[in-house]
């Protein structure tokens, strides 16, 4: 079913965006192909998303058509799970959990769909979702295939899925066999921990920008920033960006936390301009004290 007119804000984390003319919310991975081939042999363009946890929608709001991915199946051969793009992380770890497979719990409190994170590569705790992909199977242009883990260029928060125009149908994880008890005790820890930085029903998207790769900088910038800086391989981008003075600064209703200068988030009826305004504002500071480029973590929904 098409729904006409809707506001893109109610459908993102972020809380911002205007009106998409069509929605289609898809439930399952059939009614995915349907609407693919429908769109394809109708020549209707369109763009695919989920939970809308890592994006911003434009004020002016979208002409044309949005597939909304909302459910899924999902289900387990061995130590292997296969799931819908559509089906929560939320959900997906749970399964995992229940099903006593390790490596997805660390992933635990990340909000967003499964091929969201795909796309993105989501990670927390020093690991990435790539680190247990097996295969990811996707429409591209009407084919439909299975790309390996080493074909989907997953880097840090980056996949080929960010670069080209393809539609993530489902996904297949290889995961290890594991006791539910811990699994379940470092899933319940690590959601208490997260839910200290995000406080529920906070209206942010996350991380704004990607922290830093230590080998991508020069030694003399490290030294300047200090090796006791360093977590994972990476200098977080909330360090500079404290640093140069991001807490509490604002544009409009938008506003980084005061307790961390990589949290932007909507006090209430913020504006994707806004966004940008204070994001360019900070990149600059940064690039100023520390010759380092910010690359944005979140996707500008264009
Ligand atoms: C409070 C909070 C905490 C977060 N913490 C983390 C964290 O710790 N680590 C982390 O990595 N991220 C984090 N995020 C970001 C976000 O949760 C992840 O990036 C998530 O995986 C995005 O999934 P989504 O379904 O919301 O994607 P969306 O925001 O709906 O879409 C993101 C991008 O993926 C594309 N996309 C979505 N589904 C498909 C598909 N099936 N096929 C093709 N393209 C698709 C969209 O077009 C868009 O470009 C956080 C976000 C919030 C709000």
């Amino acid at each position: 079913m098409v729904k006409k007119s809707v506001s893109l804000a109610g459908l993102s984390t972020f809380s911002i965006g205007g009106k998409v003319d069509n929605l289609v919310e898809i439930k399952n991975r059939n009614g995915l192909l349907t609407s693919l081939s429908y769109f394809k042999k109708n020549k209707i363009s369109f763009k695919v998303f989920a939970e809308g946890s890592n994006i911003v929608f434009p004020d002016k709001g979208i002409n044309g058509f949005l597939i909304r991915l909302i459910n899924g199946s999902v289900y387990k051969i061995g130590n292997e799970i296969v799931s819908d793009a559509g089906v929560t992380l939320t959900k997906l770890i749970n399964f995992s959990i229940k099903n006593g497979l390790s490596g997805l719990e660390k992933l635990s409190g990340i909000p967003g769909s499964v091929g969201g994170a795909v796309v993105g590569n989501a990670g927390a705790y020093g690991i990435s979702v790539s680190d247990i992909i097996q295969e990811v199977e996707c429409w591209d242009n009407g084919k439909i295939y299975w790309l390996t883990n080493a074909d989907s260029r997953f880097r840090y928060r980056d996949s080929i899925f960010k670069h080209k125009p393809f539609v993530i149908v489902s996904v297949r994880f290889r995961l290890k066999k594991s006791s539910y008890d811990s699994l379940r005790k470092t899933s319940l820890e690590i959601i208490s921990i997260r839910e200290k930085k995000y406080k529920p029903g906070l209206k942010c998207p996350g991380s704004f920008f990607k922290n830093i790769i230590v080998a991508d900088l020069k030694k003399t910038v490290i030294e300047r920033i200090g090796f006791e800086n360093i977590k994972y391989g990476k200098i977080p981008a909330g360090f500079l960006l404290e640093k140069v003075g991001a807490c509490g600064m604002s544009v409009g209703d938008i506003e980084i936390a005061s307790f961390h200068g990589n949290l932007f988030y909507n006090k209430g009826k913020g504006k994707s301009e806004e966004v940008k305004k204070l994001a360019g504002i900070l990149k600059a500071k940064v690039y100023k004290k520390f010759g380092i480029f910010l690359e944005e973590e979140i996707r500008y929904f264009l």
